[in-house]
């Protein structure tokens, strides 16, 4: 298992360098956030043992019980899946990003409930950049407004936008829906300070969002193999 996922790790560390020079990008411009979500504490253990110290969960009890576990490590939690307005406390106070904050009552309470004690908690607001019905996510329009208000609360620190595009093997569409978001930071940027991060990107469109400038891709079954279904 472990040899598995050192391997899968080398590789994926190949294509990210092989697609920042061909974009002509510093190799250190994109973070890979390693999607742990339904793989034991252990998978985790093994990939921090290669080098590896973010991870990104999405169902927030699972997350809380890995957390929990692998406190011996100093790693990096990543909370990137849907929000139920109820479950903001935990994810405020033992996560270090967010990024799939798509509404301001989240962020506010994201914000009101981080401890004083921690730096601000590191935000991303999530476009339904494909405007896809009933898909998670603000609309590009009404991100300018959203990023104007979250960048203000003081609990947590609005870094960027992320994405998850409709599934598609076009690289073309691929690569058009990644540039839109990449457009809206832009857009943003000359109104909000701050904003650095484009999360997006996963295993089979990595290479894509990297060319079109992706600083965070969000990298699972290419890292650990096919989920373990999750029986609920
Ligand atoms: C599961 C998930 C990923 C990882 O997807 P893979 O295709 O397994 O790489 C990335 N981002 C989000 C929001 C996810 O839920």
């Amino acid at each position: 298992m472990k040899a598995s996922i050192e391997e899968n790790i080398a590789q994926v560390t190949e294509q990210i360098a092989d697609a920042c020079r061909h974009a002509g990008r510093p190799v250190a411009s994109v973070s890979l956030l390693a999607v742990s979500k339904t793989r034991p504490a252990e998978d985790i253990r093994a990939a921090h043992a290669c080098g590896l110290n973010r991870f990104g969960e999405n169902y927030l009890q699972e997350a809380l019980d890995k957390i929990d576990e692998l406190s011996d490590l100093d790693l990096e939690w990543h909370f990137i899946g849907p929000i139920q307005s109820n479950k903001t406390r935990p994810i405020a106070e033992h996560f270090h990003w967010v990024h799939s904050v798509d509404r301001l009552k989240i962020g506010q309470r994201l914000s009101d409930q981080r401890p004083e004690a921690m730096p601000p908690l590191n935000i991303c607001l999530q476009v339904n950049i494909s405007r896809e019905q009933s898909k998670s996510g603000c609309l590009p329009e009404e991100a300018p407004e959203l990023a104007k208000a979250l960048s203000q609360l003081p609990g947590i620190r609005l870094r960027g936008l992320m994405a998850i595009p409709k599934a598609t093997d076009d690289e073309q569409e691929q690569r058009r829906a990644f540039a839109d978001l990449r457009q809206l930071l832009e857009q943003l940027a000359a109104d909000v300070p701050g904003l650095d991060t484009l999360s997006m990107g996963m295993s089979g469109d990595l290479i894509p969002a990297v060319a079109e400038g992706a600083t965070i891709v969000r990298i699972g079954t290419a890292l650990f193999g096919a989920r373990i279904p999750k029986n609920v």
